[in-house]
């Protein structure tokens, strides 16, 4: 069926355009990503969303426990610029950039209108908090299901589970950094009750304006990562894994090392 508003192929499932390090990675539009959501979340099931940079695909390539959640993942958005590259350097030109941080604000607004409730896990405590109320501010109508820091730690698990069950969320944003939003989603998806389950990374961050995300500009020009090393340099380890990923992609290197 066909959502005339975002006008997205919902009768299909997402098309996985190219796979990189052993990840997959799907073309879809942030307009088809919100309508495959509101599509799940109306017939039920269970949906799991990562949004796929460099830094994941390079963890991916070595981890297998990490490769294994982001290939069972309904969708792996392309959220990076670094993405896109790497996939046309194999021949795919993906049509659009899906930035997790851009999502998040943009499935507040559609929950307001479509009256999902929408829980917010994860970061520093306040921050999902102070996330949730500014979206409030802006889409009057959102009903926040619920708001924890809790942390990724396996002892906590249940504890939090129970919490987001009671809540019945129907959308749920992890905010515990990749790999562990993701892998905690693999695990626990399923027992919260939410249909649609999100890795968001710094978004909540963001939104609180505990961290400053780039300017549109340098996000247009691919230069997140480094206004990102600027504003947080002890990031320089991480980001040593973007100039080894471009040397791998330029060298059709991309395939995963298969170790544990
Ligand atoms: N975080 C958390 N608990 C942890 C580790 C991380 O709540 O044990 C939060 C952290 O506060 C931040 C987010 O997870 O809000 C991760 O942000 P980061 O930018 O590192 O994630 P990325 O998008 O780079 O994966």
């Amino acid at each position: 069926m066909a959502d005339q508003r975002l006008g997205a192929p919902l009768d299909v499932t997402p098309r996985v355009a190219c796979s990189l390090m052993g990840t997959p990675i799907h073309d879809v539009t942030l307009a088809e990503t919100v309508a495959y959501i509101a599509r799940w979340i109306e017939i039920g099931g269970i949906h799991q969303i990562a949004t796929v940079n460099p830094e994941f695909l390079m963890q991916a390539r070595k981890d297998a426990a990490f490769r294994a959640a982001l290939n069972r993942a309904a969708l792996c958005l392309p959220d990076g610029y670094g993405v896109l590259w790497a996939a046309r350097l194999r021949g795919k030109r993906l049509r659009e950039r899906v930035p997790g941080s851009d999502l998040v604000p943009r499935l507040s607004a559609e929950a307001a209108q479509r009256g999902w409730r929408v829980f917010y896990l994860g970061a520093a405590p306040g921050v999902a908090e102070k996330a949730a109320a500014i979206l409030t501010v802006r889409h009057p109508g959102l009903t926040v299901a619920g708001c924890y820091a809790g942390s990724p730690s396996p002892d906590e698990e249940d504890a939090i589970v129970a919490r987001i069950q009671t809540s019945q969320a129907d959308l749920l944003f992890v905010a515990y950094g990749a790999p562990r939003q993701d892998l905690w989603l693999q695990r626990n998806l399923a027992r919260t009750g939410a249909k649609v389950g999100m890795g968001v990374g710094g978004s909540f961050d963001f939104i609180a304006g505990v961290r400053k995300r780039a300017p549109r500009w340098i996000q247009r020009i691919g230069l997140e990562w480094f206004h990102r090393l600027l504003a947080e340099p002890w990031r320089w380890r991480r980001q040593l894994a973007l100039p080894h990923f471009a040397l791998l992609a330029l060298l059709h290197l991309d395939q995963p090392v298969s170790k544990t």
